[in-house]
């Protein structure tokens, strides 16, 4: 037994407010009869309407979206820009697994199933995450291996984190690298390496656990795999 609401939102029909809203006002029948009450639990197997049209289970989905820069890593955006939900046209209520900045590019996950996003974004399960970074200035050895065991930026302890293929343009007086992470805090990246002195000018997640951009172009996104779930969930 759930609570209706929660029910409703599963099936797809509405975010849980709105489900709330819509039992208040009447809307919701369960088994023919109309339920105003909140606090109502049902089953799926119950005939559960909202103003007469049957709901039904939606499916579990799992996307990987190779997320372009100009895009907000959320639903809606109070502003009305583009969003990355925009730029995959599914059924089903999605909404992205953590956040890339506006101005990252790289693989962001999608899905409708909160328990799967929930273990993705969970610390306990240190999935790796990586990024190709370019930053500003030459970027010195002890920096590296600081960063692999663990800096503290803005009072912050961070996870050791692995850097490699450190490439230096001298030119432009920038370092490119790639850097693996077991952790996702806000801006955590960029504010690691401004910690030590660099500002991130590029950034690009390009592997989410096992799941890598492979085979995807800029604003391309596909289906998980179910050996990639299986791996990750
Ligand atoms: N770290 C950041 O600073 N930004 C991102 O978008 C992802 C990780």
């Amino acid at each position: 037994m759930e609570r209706l609401q929660k029910i409703i939102q599963k099936a797809g029909v509405a975010s849980r407010r709105k489900a709330e809203e819509m039992i208040t006002n009447g809307q919701v029948t369960v088994n023919g009869q109309v339920i105003t009450e909140l606090g109502s639990k049902a089953t799926f197997s119950d005939d559960i309407r909202v103003n007469g049209k049957k709901i039904l289970r939606e499916e579990k989905v799992y996307f990987v979206l190779y997320k372009p820069e100009g895009y907000i890593s959320a639903v809606t955006d109070q502003f009305d820009r583009p969003t990355v939900v925009d730029l995959i046209h599914a059924k089903e209520q999605i909404f992205p697994i953590g956040r890339l900045d506006y101005d990252t590019s790289g693989l962001l996950l999608l899905t409708n199933d909160g328990d799967f996003a929930n273990h993705m974004i969970h610390p306990r399960y240190k999935i790796e995450k990586e990024y190709y970074v370019r930053v500003k200035g030459l970027l010195r050895r002890e920096s590296s291996i600081q960063l692999a065991k663990g800096i503290v930026y803005e009072g912050i302890q961070a996870m050791p984190a692995k850097v490699y293929n450190v490439e230096y343009d001298e030119k432009k007086e920038s370092t490119f690298l790639n850097i693996v992470m077991t952790e996702g805090k806000n801006h955590q990246v960029k504010k690691m390496f401004a910690s030590l002195g660099h500002e991130v000018i590029k950034l690009k997640r390009v592997r989410f656990g096992p799941v890598t951009l492979e085979g995807l172009n800029k604003g391309e996104f596909r289906l998980l795999k179910p050996h990639e779930i299986k791996t990750l969930y």
